[in-house]
């Protein structure tokens, strides 16, 4: 149902993010395909996007029949915007920046670029509520922000919800018409939509969890430099945050880069062995993401072969999450960095 709740979250989400417009949806992955619908980037049209992101933004993309154009990672991990304008051609249409683990993406840069070619410019921001370029909130650069408010996600709700924002009227009114089957007036279909609404109960939610944002964020925030002081072993590197942009730590990524004695003796990467470590004592790691997009059974189809994003491919083997969570303890996070000071070969 669409009812008051979402209608005052939409007010308020806008507000915090500095758009005029939010309009609350089903899901992240919604959030992305509807924008593309709504921008009308279909078949034959190019979107670029960075080769090491969560598959569902590529799936935004291709829902639509669209094609990705992948771009390599940067040291921050988010795309590495000297090497977008190389992929640009005739066909496309469009830059998806994605705010990856939480940390704004050079939108500065993306946004220029984005004007002088005359793209349109989506962000997914399925990570990054909160997180600001040069002062300027997520979500508020492009012709579209898409958010998710997954459980998992920094700003979660009950169950699946999401929500897009915007600074055009025509936009924002369009995507009420395809979130509700095409529809603006009962029984009378403009388009072929969705079912996409964000339901009453997740809004109620989300309005009370808007207001707790600002401690949730700086919750992660002490985490992620408790991890950037403590974690002192030569085999990992640390995640480095862009001059001008934040992170709100929607994950803490280290990279453990491969030591070749540690292949001859396991048999696995160093990173693996370093994961098993870590799980033999008691600490629980996530990879995001093993595979990037483009190797992924779904997209063989594109035919983008194995060693043509090497450094996407490389960061998939090395890359590894710490925990990271609202209501981490001190003795927790203590216990997490001597284990990983601990390892050694
Ligand atoms: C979670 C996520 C999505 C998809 O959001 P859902 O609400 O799960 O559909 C899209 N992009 C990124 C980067 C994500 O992390």
């Amino acid at each position: 149902m669409l009812g008051k709740e979402l209608e005052a979250f939409e007010e308020e989400f806008a507000s915090y993010v500095g758009t005029k417009y939010a309009v609350g949806l089903a899901s992240g992955l919604d959030a992305l395909w509807l924008a593309f619908r709504v921008l009308g980037i279909g078949k034959g049209d190019e979107v670029i996007v960075q080769g090491n992101t969560y598959i569902a933004s590529v799936m935004g993309i291709t829902i639509n029949s669209a094609t990705p154009i992948f771009v390599e990672p940067d040291q921050y991990y988010q795309i590495d915007v000297d090497e977008i304008e190389k992929k640009i051609t005739d066909k496309t249409k469009a830059i998806l920046a994605v705010h990856l683990y939480g940390q704004a993406a050079n939108m500065t840069r993306i946004k220029a670029l984005c004007e002088k070619y005359n793209l349109k410019l989506v962000e997914d921001c399925a990570q990054s509520h909160g997180a600001c370029h040069g002062g300027q909130m997520t979500g508020s650069f492009g012709d579209f922000g898409c958010f998710s408010f997954y459980p998992s996600k920094n700003m979660g709700a009950f169950g699946d919800a999401g929500a897009i924002t915007t600074n055009d009227p025509e936009l924002a009114r369009m995507m009420k018409i395809y979130r509700n089957y095409g529809s603006e007036k009962r029984y009378y279909n403009m388009v072929v939509g969705a079912n996409s609404r964000l339901d009453e109960l997740q809004a109620g939610l989300l309005r009370v969890k808007l207001t707790h944002m600002e401690d949730i964020t700086e919750e992660r925030e002490r985490l992620a430099n408790n991890y950037n002081e403590k974690i002192d072993n030569s085999h990992v590197i640390k995640p480095m945050v862009l001059e001008g942009s934040t992170s709100v730590w929607h994950q803490y990524v280290l990279r453990v880069p491969d030591v070749r004695n540690y292949q001859d003796r396991e048999g696995i990467s160093t990173r693996d062995f370093f994961k098993k470590y870590l799980e033999d004592n008691g600490v629980g790691t996530i990879i995001h993401y093993p595979i990037p997009p483009h190797l992924s059974e779904a997209y063989l189809y594109l035919g983008i072969e194995k060693g043509i994003l090497p450094k996407t491919e490389q960061y998939a083997n090395e890359v590894i999450s710490l925990p990271m969570y609202n209501g981490m303890t001190q003795e927790e996070q203590d216990y997490v960095i001597d284990t990983i000071n601990s390892f050694c070969d």
